[in-house]
């Protein structure tokens, strides 16, 4: 089995999340693909938009339909999100001989070596790297990298928790979300 975590807040998740994670599937041959919301990521310690439950339940809207592609609560009780924390919970649940990958835009993975025990990360997963408009990334030594780089897509949460604030609908949310938001007036005049 070939299974890829792909974490991130997803605050919100939006149309680029999905199509990542459905292009590294087809490019890939992967079984499946776990959204993992990040409880408290250490990496953005600014104030969240919205909880973590109501995060969670926006990725399980957006994969709704999609199939290979899963919400997944492993960082929920997490009081700081360690991806290789993560990756080792996870690796004891699962049969010997799956193959783990790591989803990851140009952006993150650029900061890769100031991750919690990076190395140990390096060993246990492939890295399948997203290209991000405007970034750039080393591959540090002994890593696994694939290039994903026929998406160029330059939608970001940030740009539409700033477009939902100023009372727009950003068209690059899954309907369901976007009904979400609405409903639970996430992400109000707060940016
Ligand atoms: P924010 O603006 O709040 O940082 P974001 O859009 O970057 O939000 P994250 O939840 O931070 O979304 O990202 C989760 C993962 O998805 C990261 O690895 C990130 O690099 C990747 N990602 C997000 N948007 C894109 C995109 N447009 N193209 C490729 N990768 C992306
Ligand atoms: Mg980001």
């Amino acid at each position: 089995m070939r299974l890829a975590l792909f974490g991130g807040t997803f605050d919100p998740v939006h149309n680029a999340h999905v199509a990542v994670a459905r292009e590294a599937i087809s490019r890939c041959a992967l079984d499946r693909v776990l959204l993992i919301p990040n409880a408290i990521p250490p990496h953005k310690q600014r104030r969240l938009g919205a909880s973590y439950e109501h995060r969670l339940r926006m990725v399980e809207l957006a994969v709704e339909g999609n199939d290979g592609l899963h919400a997944s609560n492993l960082e929920k009780d997490n009081e700081t999100s360690y991806s290789i924390l993560t990756i080792e919970r996870l690796r004891s649940s699962l049969p010997a001989g799956t193959e783990l990958y790591f989803i990851i835009g140009a952006d993150a993975f650029s900061e890769i070596e100031t991750w919690f025990r990076w190395q140990d990360v390096l060993r246990e997963v492939e890295f399948l790297v997203l290209s991000r408009p405007g970034f750039v990334y080393d591959v540090p030594e002994g890593a696994r990298v694939r290039r994903l780089d026929t998406l160029q897509l330059s939608v970001s949460s940030t740009e539409i928790r700033r477009r939902l604030s100023a009372g727009e609908t950003p068209p690059e949310l899954p309907e369901a979300v976007l009904r979400y938001i609405r409903e639970h007036g996430l992400y109000q005049g707060q940016m």
